[in-house]
């Protein structure tokens, strides 16, 4: 297990189109995370058929990226209004966001959407502005669109001491300074590292698992993914599930995984703070919380709204 404060969790929100998935793919280039042979080829995200039928490669949503000694788990977020109720849960389970805003265009109606939720979960966002390079970029004054949004939406004044990075996703680049870039991401690495708390919650207590996004493979069947809210989570332990309906049922972890660029690996266990996959529970499902047997309490039920959970 990493040591807690060696791992952060971030979320990454933006605007469709302002560089977000461009962004992850140079992030995750730039770490050595993959091994020589494994090079991004295109877009990392578009995944291996053969690996998401194993159930090895993660949709979309969790990418795990090794910068220096740190653990950086980055999760994906839509930007649309119909997934409010996912949005919230993925800004439950991260520390701190990444808001990425176009430095030419600025801010649009999901950047408002999607930083009002963060906002409200008191999470302090690192402002990306990216597309530098765009020759009528105009970085000052995206920054202070920016900052009125904050203000419109009621940010506290800590949030409203954002760090802003100004960055090429593009050109895998990225600095404090609006009028040069570094020839890396290693600006953004720093802020991230330096201005995002790490996980705080207890190893020491009863196991507590929330479970907030579900994926679906025909190997593995359901995939619950979550944070470890607190305790340590083992492969074939005993567990409770508590259903949002008040019940309890007995279950065992079969399989555990953690993220590693966008795969996922098998690991024996995980701490509090970390952020997992599970297979192995049948009627596995969005809000329910997986506790230690001798001690089954369970979390505050999560809002679920949007369509596609509809799908069992
Ligand atoms: P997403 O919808 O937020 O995931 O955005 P994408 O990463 O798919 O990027 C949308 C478009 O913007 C693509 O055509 C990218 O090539 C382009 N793009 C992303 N980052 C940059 C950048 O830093 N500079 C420029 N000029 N274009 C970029």
């Amino acid at each position: 297990m990493h040591s807690r404060d060696k791992i952060r969790n971030i979320a990454i929100i933006a605007h469709v189109d302002h560089g977000k998935t461009t962004l992850v793919d140079k992030l995750l280039q730039q770490s050595g995370t993959f091994r020589e042979n494994e090079a991004v080829q295109e877009r990392a995200m578009d995944s291996n058929d053969l690996e998401r039928e194993r159930g090895i490669t993660i949709l979309a949503k969790n990418t795990a990226i090794n910068y220096k000694d740190f653990l950086i788990n980055i999760v994906d977020t839509p930007g649309h209004a119909d997934f409010g109720g996912e949005v919230e849960r993925i800004m439950k389970m991260v520390d701190g966001v990444l808001l990425v805003v176009d430095a030419f265009e600025g801010c649009m109606p999901q950047t408002k959407f999607v930083l009002r939720k963060a906002l409200e979960q008191n999470l302090k966002p690192i402002v990306v502005l990216n597309k530098i390079d765009r020759p009528n970029a105009r970085p000052a004054e995206v920054v202070d669109e920016v900052l009125d949004l904050f203000i419109e939406l009621g940010a506290n004044d800590e949030q409203l001491e954002f760090q802003v990075v100004y960055a090429s996703a593009l050109q895998g680049t990225s600095s404090l300074d609006p009028e040069k870039q570094d020839d890396n991401m290693g600006a953004l690495y720093e802020t991230i590292v330096e201005h995002i708390p790490h996980p705080t919650e207890s190893t020491e207590e009863p196991l507590q698992f929330l479970v907030t996004l579900m994926d679906f493979n025909e190997y593995l069947g359901r995939i619950a993914v979550g944070r470890v809210n607190r305790g340590v989570i083992r492969q074939g332990q005993s567990v409770t599930v508590m259903t949002r309906e008040g019940g309890m049922k007995q279950a065992r972890i079969e399989k555990l995984f953690g993220f590693q660029g966008l795969k996922r690996v098998e690991v024996e266990e995980a701490g509090a703070g970390d952020i997992i996959a599970l297979a192995g529970i049948k009627d596995i499902n969005i809000g329910e919380t997986i506790a230690d047997p001798n001690k089954p309490e369970a979390l505050p039920v999560l809002k679920i709204d949007e369509p596609t959970l509809q799908m069992t």
